[in-house]
């Protein structure tokens, strides 16, 4: 079984992608972004006709070149078919002028149906 391309998928639906797939759920909780700031939680939904990039903005404004990309966790979810995973991932941006790294860090949870 081949997995799915991860290049060029960008405009690609999620059932070109995973045409098994009905909907993936992604359960993200950032840790709070600074000391103001409370902890936040993100639910996001695809479904079959959504664009398949499991991409998601870090919360820290300040951070630059960031985020969290939950792509190659679906694609091995799906390869070794799995419906249930749990995990952190950190953000590999930088901070302002003088390049600290961000390294927030955000705990998911994937559910696919
Ligand atoms: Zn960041």
């Amino acid at each position: 079984m081949s997995s799915p391309s991860t290049v060029c998928r960008n405009h690609l639906s999620l059932s070109q992608v995973y045409p098994d797939l009905r909907r993936i759920m992604l359960f993200v909780a950032f840790e709070e972004a600074g000391p103001e700031s409370e902890p936040s939680y993100q639910q996001i939904i695809f479904t079959a006709e959504n664009e398949a990039v499991f991409r998601l903005d870090c919360s820290r404004v300040e951070c630059a070149g960031g985020g969290f990309d939950f792509t190659p966790v679906v694609d091995a979810m799906v390869t070794n078919r799995e419906t249930r995973a749990h995990g952190t991932l950190s953000c590999s941006g930088l901070l302002g002028s003088g390049g600290a790294c961000c390294a927030l860090r955000a705990e998911y949870r994937i559910i696919i149906d």
